[in-house]
Formats: structure tokens, C-alpha cells, sequence
């Protein structure tokens, strides 16, 4: 039997000492155990950790550049060291392969090292002498307690996106994970102690709805920046907003593969297995729709049958490629699909539920499956399905492809499969998505670039990280500034123009 461990807040710097009023279960998604009771958040346990991150404000937005930087400098070589540590923390409640969740660990640690130039990202303007003895210059300030509130699929990366540039530009937080993988936040936690991040600057409870919408209440909650679902992203925008607070909200994806007739077939077979079912299809720019411009959609069908019927599903310890899904509901929602689609008229090409997985009978599997003649009309389509699950839509023009791609709800991520070089561009100028790839499938941006996607993928107009990531995390001021000079002087009411 697997020991369960109590997994509870981290407040002031160190671990909660309360009663929860109430927990929930934890699982190994490879087993089925229970491996932990997280504690879920009362509206006064919330209260406690936005009051001990607005305490630590003051002093935190007051500390040196030079300071803050010290400090990310040393969070990011714990983390670099500890990186195996967080990878197998994140695999044994989320499920992953430890080789993906060392990889979410490193893409985190790039909005690190982008964080530690902080310095040079807030430099602002000087403008010498705009009238007589008037200099005019630009600062940008913290904005104050940040709540950062994670889904379950990137439970180290996804917080990174936000709370490196956060506390480098002199915010404290309060992170709220997802309670179905609470650990990984905890270490984080505990690396930001050891690398000298002064007591209740980072800060991190758990729980679900009731301590999202507190913190979405609290006033000294100032920004706030979300990572869900759709539906649930909505409600976050509309009420953060709706309470004065500055909000970024990211939601759901569905995003599509488009494959153009001249594209190399092998290369296409390749991306679309790896973007659809690396992480068992649980990632937001996971590839979940292959839009094939005819005539190849039967050649290409047939590539990617051959590379699935490789891939190994089973406990993400064992050196497979993809792991279960991440509790027993998710993997019993996602195999639904699999009846509804073929009542909708879809053609089950590979079905999932036929795996034989390297890993206890008790985990939450479900294979690889590949679905075709998907249409727009169909669940299978308009559904984000979030598993292991990828539907060929064939299309007999590349325009049709873009109307596929453009009428959808969605907006994350996108990518074109073509050599023609005039087609990417025009692709790239057309699509109405914020992420798009050119012969790459999962088009995630490096931490200096920002990170969003369009239309229902993000409410708000504020992408992550990058330079759109500084700028929700600071506000602007700018100054005008004279320095007497005993010959000016004099009353004049008119309004000030500059002489
Ligand atoms: P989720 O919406 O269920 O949960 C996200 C967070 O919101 C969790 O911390 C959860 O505790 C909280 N929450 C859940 N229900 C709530 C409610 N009713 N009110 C207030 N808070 C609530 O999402 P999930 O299942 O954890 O994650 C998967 C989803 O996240 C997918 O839709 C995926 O596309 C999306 N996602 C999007 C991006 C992106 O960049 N756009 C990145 C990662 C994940």
C-alpha cells in the first residue's frame, strides 16, 4: 500500500500548521492509490496567506534590483539541481513520463532566466529638457499581491509562466495549484525559501472553487493570472474584472494540424503522434485535430496507424512514451467520447481502450486513439476532449482548411504542414489563433516571447511572460520634473504647454 501523505499550505514561509476543514484525494494515476490528502482552503486559510503576502510586500517591492536578482539567480540553480526531484513529484500524482515532466521543469526554468534580467525589463524612458528645466521619465511599479491560480496538466510549468516575472518585478504571491496535483508547488515553495526569498512572498494554497473565489474577492488581491478551462477561465475574468482587479485568464484549446498535399508525409506522421498524444493529449497546445487537404488524408492515415501501434502506454516511471490520464473521472469522460463519436458516424480507426499498458490494472489508462472522417458538427470535434485522442477532418481545399480552423471556438495553438513557403505565410497572416507553428507542432513560445492564444483560449489582453508578462505584473508612472531655477516663477493658470 502506498503511505498517504498530508500535502497542506505553504504560508509566511513554512508549512501550514492548521486543522483543514476539509481534504481531497490525491492519486498515483498509474496505480489508482490514493497517495495523498491535499487540504482544501477555507476563505479564512485564503485570507491568511494573501495577508502574509501583503505584509511582505512592502519590503519585497522596496528591495534592490540587485537583491531580487540574487535571489532568482539562486532559485533558478535549485531548480536546475532539483529538477529530477520536481520531474518525479510531478509524474507520480500527474502521470506523465518522468522524461516529459523533467522537460516541463526545464521550459519553466526559461521564464526564470528570463525573469533574471528583470534589471534591463524595467528599464523606462528619460526624456532631458522637454521645456525649460523639465525632464520627463517612466517607471513601471509592482502592482501587489498576485494570485496565480494552475491547472492540473502543467503542475510545475504552468506557475512558472507567471511567478518568476511576478516576484522579479517585485509582486508577492499567492499560488493556488490544482488540487489533483498539489506536490510539485510545495517544492517550488521550499526552493524559493532555500535560495533566500524573504517569508511571504511566495506563498501557496490549495483548494478549488471556494478559494478561487475568495481570492477573486479579497481586495488585496491585485492581479490575478488563470490557467483552466474555458468555462471556468470565464467566470475568473468576468469576476476578477468585476472586483477591480487586473486579471489575465487563460482558457481551453482545440487545435488543429494543417496538412497540405506537398508536405513530407513522414515528417507529418511523426508531429502529429508526438503533438497528440505526448502527455497522454493533456497539454493545452496538444495537436487534436489533423485537417487533411486531400488527396493525402488515407496515406497519412495509414503513417500515423503504423507509428502509434509503437508507442508504449504504462507507468510513466518505466521509460514509456505516455502515461495514464489523471484521475479515473478524466479517463472515463475521455473514453465516452469514443462511443459518441462513432454514433456520430466517425470511423474509430485506433481504439484506445484495447491498450495493454506496461503498469498496475488499477491505473487510469487509455490508449492512444485516432479517429476519421471527423466533422465539425460531430463532439468528437466540438468538445475539448483532453486525452489521448486525435480526429483526421479531411477538407478538399486549403481555404476550407482555414474555415475549419477559424470557425472554431478556440484560438491557442495552430500549425501548417507544408514546403511551400508562400502557403505558411499566407497561413500564418489568415489564421485567427495567437500560436502558430510552420512544420512545428506544438508552437510554445520561449519565455521572451509572450504566450496566448486568441478568442475563447484567453480572456484578457494580456499574454504570459515575455514583455506582455512585465508589463501585467507592473504598472506604469511617469514623472515630470523640475528642478527650480530661481529665474522661473510667476502665476499662469493657463494649461501647461511646453516652451
Ligand atoms: P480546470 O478549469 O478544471 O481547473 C483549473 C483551476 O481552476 C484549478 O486550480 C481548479 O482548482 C480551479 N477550478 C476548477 N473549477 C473551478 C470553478 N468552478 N471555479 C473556480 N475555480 C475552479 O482545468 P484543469 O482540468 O485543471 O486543466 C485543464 C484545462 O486547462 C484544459 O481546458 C486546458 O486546455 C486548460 N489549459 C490551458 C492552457 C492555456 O495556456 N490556455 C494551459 C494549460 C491548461
Amino acid at each position: 500500500m502506498t503511505e498517504v501523505a498530508r500535502i497542506t499550505h505553504w504560508i509566511g514561509g513554512k508549512a501550514w500548521d492548521g486543522e483543514a476543514d476539509r481534504v481531497g484525494d490525491v492519486y498515483d494515476p498509474a496505480t489508482g492509490e490514493v497517495s495523498g490528502r491535499v487540504d482544501l482552503a477555507s476563505a479564512a486559510d485564503v485570507d491568511a496567506a494573501v495577508e502574509a503576502a501583503h505584509q511582505a510586500f512592502a519590503d519585497w517591492r522596496g528591495s534592490s534590483l540587485t537583491r531580487r536578482v540574487q535571489v532568482l539567480f539562486a532559485f533558478r540553480e535549485i531548480v536546475r539541481a532539483r529538477r529530477d526531484e520536481l520531474a518525479a513529484a510531478i509524474t507520480a500524482e500527474h502521470g506523465k513520463v518522468l522524461s516529459d515532466a523533467a522537460g516541463e521543469v526545464t521550459r519553466g526554468l526559461e521564464v526564470v532566466e528570463f525573469a533574471c534580467g528583470i534589471p534591463h525589463l524595467l528599464k523606462g524612458g528619460f526624456s532631458e529638457g522637454v521645456s525649460s528645466n523639465v525632464d520627463v521619465y517612466s517607471i513601471r511599479q509592482p502592482v501587489g499581491v498576485a494570485a496565480i491560480i494552475s491547472p492540473f496538466n502543467f503542475p510545475a510549468m504552468v506557475p512558472m509562466w507567471f511567478f518568476p516575472v511576478a516576484i522579479a518585478a517585485g509582486n508577492t504571491v499567492v499560488l493556488k495549484p490544482s488540487e489533483k496535483d498539489p506536490s510539485a508547488s510545495l517544492l517550488l515553495a521550499q526552493m524559493w525559501a532555500d535560495a533566500g526569498l524573504p517569508d511571504g512572498v511566495f506563498n501557496v494554497v490549495h483548494g478549488d472553487k471556494s478559494a478561487v473565489d475568495r481570492l477573486l474577492e479579497h481586495p488585496d488581491v491585485r492581479s490575478v493570472s488563470f490557467v483552466g478551462s474555458t468555462p471556468v477561465a470565464r467566470h475568473v475574468y468576468e469576476t476578477g474584472t468585476r472586483n477591480g482587479k487586473r486579471v489575465q485568464s487563460l482558457g481551453g484549446a482545440k487545435n488543429h494540424m494543417v496538412v497540405l498535399p506537398d508536405a513530407d508525409l513522414d515528417l507529418v506522421a511523426d508531429a502529429a503522434v508526438n503533438a497528440g498524444f505526448g502527455s497522454a493529449g493533456e497539454r493545452c497546445m496538444a495537436i487534436s485535430v489533423v485537417v487533411a487537404v486531400e488527396p493525402i488524408a488515407d496515406e497519412l492515415i495509414q503513417k500515423v496507424t503504423q507509428r502509434m501501434a509503437t508507442l508504449r502506454t504504462g507507468d510513466g516511471r518505466r521509460g514509456c512514451d505516455m502515461g495514464p490520464l489523471v484521475t479515473r473521472a478524466h479517463r472515463d469522460k475521455v473514453a465516452s467520447y469514443l462511443d459518441t463519436g462513432v454514433a456520430d458516424g466517425a470511423e474509430l480507426v485506433v481504439d484506445g481502450r484495447e491498450v495493454q499498458p506496461d503498469g498496475q490494472p488499477g491505473g487510469f489508462w487509455l490508449g492512444p486513439t485516432l479517429f476519421d472522417k471527423v466533422t465539425p458538427d460531430m463532439s468528437v470535434y466540438t468538445d475539448e476532449i483532453f486525452g489521448p485522442v486525435l480526429s483526421v477532418v479531411r477538407v478538399p481545399t486549403y481555404d476550407e482548411a482555414l474555415e475549419v480552423v477559424n470557425s472554431n471556438p478556440y484560438g491557442n495553438g495552430t500549425a501548417i504542414f507544408t514546403n511551400d513557403g508562400g502557403a505558411a505565410r499566407r497561413f500564418q497572416n489568415e489564421v485567427e489563433v495567437g500560436m502558430v507553428g510552420v512544420n512545428v507542432p506544438i508552437p510554445v513560445p520561449m519565455a521572451y516571447y509572450s504566450f496566448g492564444g486568441w478568442k475563447s483560449s484567453l480572456f484578457g489582453d494580456t499574454h504570459a511572460h515575455g514583455t506582455e508578462g512585465v508589463h501585467f505584473f507592473t504598472r506604469g508612472k511617469v514623472i515630470t520634473s523640475r528642478w527650480l531655477d530661481p529665474s522661473h516663477g510667476g502665476i499662469n493658470l493657463g494649461f501647461p504647454t511646453q516652451t
